[in-house]
């Protein structure tokens, strides 16, 4: 069984009168995710733990985090969804997708900015692979987000969704 780990977050104040954001706190591609990532309790790292102890094969793709912030410049936000359509459709057979969004990403002309990256991922993996995706209490919750993840929580609620619960 293979899973790719990823994510891709911002927490946008859309009020914000600050230019929209060009530049990225975070960038994590490959194994980097993991070293960086693994043993710590953090998202990633929790993704990590569950995926070893069951010998899952991980397949690190890349996480970017832009932080507590304002809007995120439309071409940033277009560069780092299309790198991660791109690593997705480029990482071969997959069983499934773990992702750390944070649920309140805003870009410039892309309001729902996490649900359109869902909503690509999900055409490039068809309809039956699951994409878990764990955000804020606080993050945006809309129907294209719902349609890209419905898949896993509605027909295969298991052990990772579990280990999520326990921690709180
Ligand atoms: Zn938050």
């Amino acid at each position: 069984m293979r899973v790719a780990i990823g994510g891709f977050g911002a927490e946008s104040n859309a009020f914000s009168v600050e230019s929209p954001v060009t530049k990225v706190k975070d960038f994590l591609s490959g194994k980097q995710l993991i070293s960086e990532n693994f043993g710590k309790r953090n998202v990633i790292g929790g993704f990590l733990d569950v995926l070893t102890e069951d010998k899952i094969e991980v397949v690190p793709v890349l996480r970017v985090w832009c932080g507590a912030t304002g809007i995120i410049a439309e071409d940033v936000y277009e560069q780092f969804k299309s790198m991660m359509v791109t690593r997705i459709r480029e990482a071969g057979s997959l069983d499934g997708l773990l992702f750390d969004l944070h649920g309140a990403m805003v870009a410039e002309d892309t309001l729902d900015a996490e649900g359109f990256l869902l909503k690509e991922l999900r055409d490039e993996l068809g309809g039956e692979i699951p994409i878990i995706a764990v955000l804020d209490i606080h993050g945006n919750i809309t129907d294209l987000k719902v349609e890209g993840l419905m898949p896993f929580y509605r027909e295969k609620l298991g052990k990772l969704p579990m280990w999520v619960e326990q921690q709180f």
